[in-house]
């Protein structure tokens, strides 16, 4: 094997890089740290233990250095169906998240592959960052929220509004476009679910709002486990819409 594989621990993380990658790692390491620090004074919330974040300059590379040796042979069978969608997504996407049973994995591409044009959905809810190193701190803070939560069973649009937030409050400026209150507005509870787009934007200006507003139902939501959707409608009190406009109300 090569020598030029490092293995740094920081907090709950571990990253992986070559050294030909280094600057990488270090805003790598800085963000990893603010985030830890954030999400737990903020939200109670911990980076799981034995968390791990790739630096990847392949994503083929990624995906075996990435799980566990059993997992290999379940990975060779499925590459013919993940191979598609992964090369497909290599060139807009700038990271992933995966969970191979206990481990949870960040990928995240070396500095100099990252470009700042995004994908066709990430221009729609996006300001987008002018300089790379914001890019790849927007993308740390963002997968490792995700991986606070991975044992919470929330509803898909709760972690993406979540994690958003994570990016706005650690980078402490506004990430998220605010004409997707428009967007906002046109959905309704059976247009919420079917639409991918949809989980960003009620999760982003819903968890907003209850980080702003209601931050004891925050809390509460936060500390119970498998609160899912209809649970959480619950808690909220009030249907989907009356709750939408309340929301678009107050920060518009
Ligand atoms: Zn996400």
């Amino acid at each position: 094997m090569i020598n030029n594989k490092n293995k740094k621990t920081v907090g709950n993380v571990t990253v992986y890089f070559k050294t030909s990658q280094f600057d990488t790692f270090e805003i790598i390491n800085s963000t990893a740290d603010q985030v830890a620090k954030f999400v737990k004074d903020r939200w109670d919330l911990d980076i799981p233990y034995n968390s791990r974040i790739y630096v990847m300059d392949s994503w083929l590379k990624f995906l075996f250095q990435s799980a566990p040796v059993y997992y290999w042979p379940l990975l060779s069978l499925n590459l013919a169906f993940t191979l598609p969608a992964m090369k497909r997504n290599w060139k807009s996407v700038g990271g992933w998240a995966k969970r191979y049973g206990r481990r949870y994995v960040i990928g995240i591409k070396e500095k100099n592959l990252i470009t700042i044009k995004g994908s066709e959905l990430g221009k729609k809810i996006f300001i987008s960052e002018k300089a790379v190193e914001d890019k790849i701190k927007h993308i740390i803070i963002h997968e490792l929220t995700h991986l606070c939560l991975a044992n919470h069973k929330k509803p898909a649009w709760f972690n993406e509004g979540m994690a958003m937030l994570a990016v706005d409050k650690v980078l402490n400026k506004q990430t998220v476009r605010k004409d997707t209150l428009d967007l906002l507005e046109e959905y309704n509870n059976d247009t919420a679910k079917k639409n991918l787009l949809a989980n960003y934007i009620i999760g982003y200006w819903f968890v907003k709002y209850l980080d702003e507003k209601e931050v004891g139902r925050l809390n509460r939501i936060l500390s119970r486990q498998n609160i899912y959707e209809d649970v959480f409608i619950k808690e909220i009190s009030l249907s989907f819409i009356k709750y939408r406009d309340q929301v678009i109300k107050y920060f518009r």
